[in-house]
């Protein structure tokens, strides 16, 4: 069993953040297995300067232990390049050349974003630079989520031929997450619930490359009083290193573990102790998003 918590260095650790860390620690340690750290730096124009050195020292201060190296997939181009080409070979791509504009003028809205209606699948001059799209169909995709229960989504309907790559030369986080969780044999993916909706593209490149597929579980996002979901956009606080224990037992009650309330007087690492020998996963609120009180 192995387990991962995959931060993108956009900014410091906040409280969102920690419970997908804490819960995937959880999780794997309960069960035997490993607990891998992943930075997901591709996108290199949204990175913050020390954010991934930030991340990790933070784990550090919350008493986290990671097993092995820390993976940066900025190093890591050419797997997903490999991932590309073995798609091309087996003619599951296509070059679009289409402007946002393009795209909006004659896309409708579906699960997450516009959905791309194929304009450049059969057009013959593109221009470049030019994306690299996967081909989609209307096969229903289903999962069950350890938390959230049975899932289905049809790309073709809900999504349309999704950017693997961009006409800037970046790699897509759905390509990137699909290559590393393989190459690192990750074998259960346990993170916010905003990901719910991308677990049937990356299921999808799961088929196409013949790998496996690991279990999902999709624990709900800790949302402001304006029921936004916390990030850097919504200015969500950095979690303080200094309060530790304090927030950690927060981060408890809110994956519904029920902490006591003199765990606050331990360290952090005797309350990730305690997380493991209590931890539930089925206690987990089957919920996607839940207000911060
Ligand atoms: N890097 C993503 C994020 O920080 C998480 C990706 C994942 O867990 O699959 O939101």
């Amino acid at each position: 069993m192995i387990g991962r918590f995959a931060p993108s260095p956009t900014g410091p650790l906040h409280f969102g953040s920690l419970i997908a860390a804490l819960a995937s620690y959880c999780e794997a340690k309960t069960q035997g297995g490993k607990w891998l750290v992943r930075i997901e730096d591709l996108d290199k124009p949204r990175e913050v300067a020390g954010a991934a050195d930030h991340i990790l020292k933070t784990l550090e201060t919350f008493g986290f232990e990671w097993d092995g190296e820390v993976i940066y997939q900025s190093h890591r181009n050419p797997l997903y390049q490999e991932a590309l080409n073995q798609l091309q070979a087996a003619s599951m791509i296509y070059n679009c050349d289409c402007s946002r504009k393009e795209i909006a003028d004659s896309a409708d809205h579906g699960i997450d974003g516009l959905i791309y209606p194929g304009i450049c699948r059969h057009k013959e001059a593109i221009r470049t630079p030019s994306a690299s799209r996967v081909i989609v169909d209307s096969k229903p995709i289903f999962f069950t989520d350890a938390i959230q229960g049975s899932i289905e989504q049809t790309l073709a309907q809900d999504v349309g031929d999704f950017v693997l790559k961009r006409a800037d030369g970046l790699y897509a986080y759905q390509l990137a997450v699909v290559v590393d969780d393989f190459e690192q044999g990750v074998t259960h993916i346990l993170r916010g619930a905003d990901l719910l909706n991308s677990s049937p593209r990356q299921i999808y490149l799961q088929q196409l490359l013949h790998y496996p597929t690991p279990e999902y579980a999709h624990i709900p996002i800790a949302n402001n009083a304006n029921n936004e979901k916390l990030s850097k956009q919504t200015l969500a606080p950095a979690i303080d290193g200094s309060q530790a224990s304090t927030v950690l037992k927060q981060a408890l009650a809110f994956l519904g573990q029920d902490p006591p309330m003199d765990l606050v007087q331990c360290n952090p690492t005797e309350i990730l102790q305690w997380a493991k020998q209590h931890w539930d996963i089925k206690k987990i609120p089957h919920q996607q998003s839940i207000v911060l009180s």
